[in-house]
């Protein structure tokens, strides 16, 4: 037996959640993060993950990628950090805002959802917090905290869902990336190809 006499130390993200606005709840937040963060992402295996184009796996199988902005936040109704996922639509007043001020932190951020479904637009305001600030905590490392939760593997249970090797096209663009390219399937539908498949087509009548 080994006896551990102190508590283990808290995982740095632990209990950090990362949240979107929910339709039918006024959502407001003071930023503490500088800026904003943003990357392309996938919904993909039931799960967000990050582009890694140009070797990406979920533009392999023909996934489209979105761009999301993350926000560090501090919420004023239940006092609690967390990351903000907002839509490039919901971010661009967000964007203009950093741009404009040079900085995002001590701004209020209030949000809504603009209709009844979880996608339904998000609407955004974002004007100078009128308050005491000094209390404010210091940011949410944005860029390693998605780092750190993109890096979670998906859980065993999305595996089992997979039907058996080989009777699957998607099987067989897993087991052998380096020949499912991202390169290979943009290239079907890039003008030059359809060009040179139509010259083809004319040089052979
Ligand atoms: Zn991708």
């Amino acid at each position: 037996m080994q006896w551990k006499d102190r508590p283990p130390a808290p995982t740095e993200f632990g209990g950090i959640r990362l949240g979107r606005v929910q339709p039918g709840k006024d959502y407001e937040a003071i930023i503490t993060s500088e800026s904003m963060a943003g990357h392309d992402t996938h919904w993909w295996k039931r799960r967000t993950v990050p582009c890694t184009a140009p070797d990406c796996a979920a533009c392999c199988e023909g996934t489209p990628a979105r761009w999301h902005g993350y926000l560090s936040v501090f919420s004023t109704r239940t006092r609690i950090h967390s990351v903000l996922e907002l839509t490039s639509l919901a971010a661009a007043s967000v964007a203009e805002y950093e741009d404009r001020h040079g900085t995002l932190r001590g701004a209020l951020l209030s949000a809504s959802r603009l209709g009844n479904r979880p996608n339904s637009p998000v609407h955004v305001t974002i004007v100078p917090f009128d308050g005491d600030l000094r209390t404010l905590p210091r940011s949410i490392d944005l860029r390693r905290f998605l780092e750190t939760i993109w890096s979670v593997k998906p859980n065993s249970e999305d595996e089992q869902g997979e039907p058996p090797r080989g009777q699957n096209i998607r099987n067989t663009v897993r087991a052998d990336p380096p020949t499912c390219t991202t390169g290979l399937l943009k290239s079907i539908g890039h003008p030059d190809v359809i060009e040179a498949a139509k010259s083809n087509g004319k040089g052979q009548k």
